[in-house]
């Protein structure tokens, strides 16, 4: 999927400065202020005057630019797109759907000058088509905006406003967070917060013309793709990062830990960890909870186009020959190791769902030939003993690697 949308992987160590997260997700959000796991007896080592804090990953996106400016990406290609899946790490309370370890999937793209509404719904087309090649329907898709800095300044400011007078009905937390990060009383589980959000107007006042315009764009796109999705001027996000467009697909299905994944733009961030500006998208699915939604989940893979049966030892090296052969010309192709008779080694290329078995012995050696048998119609049919002409045969049945 990701190599139809034109994203490359990208693996990340585990491991990073605890000062990327802070810089990035925020001192006061959740991950840093309580789920941050320390490396105990890390070296302390000075670097360029300060000393290195490690922690396990809580997420991909910082790394991700972190990598992105100390490789100089920038300068490599115009729009960076990547993809991952991994590990990530929380200190939180183990309860169903939250793991201390989980991982995720996610996407990024970064480049400077990238910043489209275009690339913002392609992210969340691709996160919905993932969840739906993956089996899992009836999911939800909830966007808001957060406009610019600017934007979000004022935001902050209106929500303030709005938030003091009700400060009382708040939990302890979100009586301090009115004040260090008011977005995140949006966000608070506590059902009297949630109460007093409720009752508060959040609207799109703090919106610059441009920004609004943008959402507007954002979600016009989304439309004529066919992608359905509500709108919620309270969704925010509690990671400090995001600006603009904002996004959250749900499983009602899940209970209180609802969320299958999210996602944002985040155009400040590189500059912000000291990078040449760029702009930048994203998302993140977690695998655990798109396994809660849909228990038994299997990711699909390309099939096996093809498998060898050798039934002798000269058949075999013949056979290893082709099956090289094959695989460099992109056909999956496998072999069975294990020369057992042809009926055993039958029952492993079904087991295998192998499409078409390849069967050489004293025969096909002396007539220069393999006999191909396809698997679901069982017919057997005779091809010269050669890597181009078995080549062709499988390529033309479509079985070639993407
Ligand atoms: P976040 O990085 O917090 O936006 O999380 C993105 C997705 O990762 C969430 O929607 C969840 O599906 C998943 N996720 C986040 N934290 C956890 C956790 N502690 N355990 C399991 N899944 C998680």
């Amino acid at each position: 999927m990701f190599q139809i949308y034109d994203y490359k992987e990208i693996v990340t160590p585990l491991f990073e400065d605890k000062d990327l997260f802070v810089r990035s997700i925020g001192q006061t959000s959740d991950i840093v202020e309580k789920q941050m796991l320390a490396l105990a007896g890390q070296r302390q080592e000075e670097q360029e005057g300060k000393t290195s804090n490690l922690v396990l990953r809580p997420e991909g996106t910082a790394p991700i630019v972190r990598s992105y400016i100390q490789n100089h990406l920038d300068k490599k290609e115009n729009l960076s797109k990547f993809f991952y899946i991994g590990p990530m790490f929380r200190g939180e309370r183990p309860q169903k759907g939250r793991l201390r370890q989980f991982h995720q999937i996610g996407a990024e793209a970064i480049g400077p000058g990238s910043a489209s509404p275009y690339l913002d719904a392609e992210m969340v087309i691709l996160c919905t088509d993932l969840l739906k090649t993956l089996g899992l329907n009836g999911f939800e898709v909830t966007i808001n905006t957060l406009g610019t800095g600017d934007d979000k300044k004022n935001f902050s400011s209106i929500l303030r406003g709005k938030l003091e007078p009700r400060v009382k009905d708040l939990c302890p937390d979100c009586r301090q967070r009115i004040e260090r990060n008011v977005f995140r009383v949006l966000d608070c589980k506590n059902n009297d917060c949630q109460d007093v959000v409720r009752q508060i107007s959040v609207g799109y006042d703090h919106l610059a013309p441009e920004s609004r315009d943008y959402y507007e764009q954002f979600k016009s796109i989304l439309s004529d793709s066919g992608i359905a999705f509500v709108e919620s001027p309270r969704l925010v996000r509690g990671l400090d990062y995001y600006t603009h467009t904002v996004f959250e697909i749900s499983s009602p299905s899940l209970g209180s830990q609802d969320a299958l994944g999210a996602g944002g733009r985040y155009n400040n961030l590189v500059s912000q960890l000291g990078g040449t500006p760029a702009d930048a998208v994203g998302f993140a699915l977690g695998m655990e909870r798109l396994l809660l939604a849909r228990p038994g989940i299997k990711i699909p893979a390309v099939s096996l186009a093809v498998f060898f049966i050798a039934l002798d030892k000269l058949s075999f090296q013949y056979a290893f020959n082709l099956l090289n052969q094959l695989r460099a010309r992109s056909i999956k192709a496998d072999i069975c190791y294990e020369m057992g008779s042809l009926k055993s080694q039958m029952r492993i290329a079904n087991k295998k769902q192998a499409e078409y078995v390849i069967i050489l012995g004293e025969n096909e050696l002396k007539n220069k030939t393999a006999t191909v048998k396809n698997m679901a119609s069982s017919q057997q049919i005779t091809l010269p003993l050669d890597a181009p002409a078995l080549e062709q045969f499988i390529s033309r049945q479509g079985k070639r690697e993407p």
